[in-house]
């Protein structure tokens, strides 16, 4: 039986494109997110025999247990795990409290190691683990304290993760995009934003979430059997660029 794939934050932006386009790639898919009005939207626009959907917090460690093992019944082992869930809050470190640091590292870095742990857990013979990083994790960038350290954890978990479990047919890699237009983006990014982050950018504009799954579903397929703990910007230029 072909393991299953699954992705969290499946149901918008980033990780509705991935489930896409892993569908496309003939994997089962399950989609695990916490906002159940996208789910019901992304179950109509992408229902069928291979996809399920699925509603949990990656916060809650024995909600994840529950769903990963009813994505076990249903579509067998987790060959697969994207963790695309992931929250944003653009402030300046003096007015980021100390409870919305926690919140965010709760849902970006313990989120996806709960999901990582979780699919290890259940894996077939193999499992492939793309995490969701950002170009905010590599990059000091304004307003980013909090949002920035949970993306620079993702990148390190990823890599210590791909050390420890290199020999036991797992891998384990990052995507770390730059601006991608998503409802996330939609809701963060005013005009001044767009302005200046276009100014960083060398090919001159915002990338499509499909860009971005593009890289996913190479990562997370055998064509990318050697590669282990490797974050791949996906950016339009913005990690290369010096001025422009
Ligand atoms: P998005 O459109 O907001 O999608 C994220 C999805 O994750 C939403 O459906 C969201 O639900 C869900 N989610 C949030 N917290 C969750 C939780 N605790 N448990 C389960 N699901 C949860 O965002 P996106 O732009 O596609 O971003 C996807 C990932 O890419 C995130 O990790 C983000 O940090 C990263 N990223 C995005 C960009 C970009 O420019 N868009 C750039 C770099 C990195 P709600 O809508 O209810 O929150």
């Amino acid at each position: 039986m072909r393991q299953s794939a699954i992705v969290t934050g499946g149901a918008s932006g980033i990780g509705m494109a991935v489930v896409k386009r892993l569908l496309d790639d003939g994997w089962p898919v399950a989609v695990v997110d916490s906002d159940e009005e996208a789910l019901t939207s992304a179950e109509s626009t992408f229902g069928g025999d291979n996809a399920i959907f699925l509603a949990a917090d990656v916060t809650d460690e024995d909600d994840i247990g529950d769903v990963f093992d009813q994505i076990v019944d249903r579509q067998g082992l987790i060959g697969g795990l994207v963790n695309s869930a992931g929250i944003l809050r653009d402030l300046p470190a003096d007015e980021t409290s100390a409870e919305l640091f926690r919140e965010i590292l709760d849902v970006n870095l313990v989120g996806s190691f709960i999901a990582a742990r979780a699919a290890l857990e259940r894996m077939g013979a193999t499992l492939s683990i793309v995490n969701i990083s950002s170009v905010s994790g590599l990059r000091a960038n304004r307003g980013r304290v909090a949002y920035g350290a949970s993306k620079a954890g993702v990148k390190l978990m990823s890599e210590v993760l791909a050390l420890e479990f290199g020999n036991r047919g797992v891998r384990v890699n990052c995507v770390a995009p730059g601006p991608i237009e998503t409802p996330m983006v939609s809701r963060m990014h005013g005009a001044d934003d767009r302005r200046l982050w276009m100014s960083h950018l060398p090919q001159g504009r915002y990338g499509e979430p499909d860009e971005v799954a593009a890289a996913v579903a190479f990562l997370l397929s055998p064509e990318a059997s050697y590669i282990n703990g490797h974050t791949l910007a996906v950016d339009g230029g913005f990690m290369a660029a010096g001025i422009i």
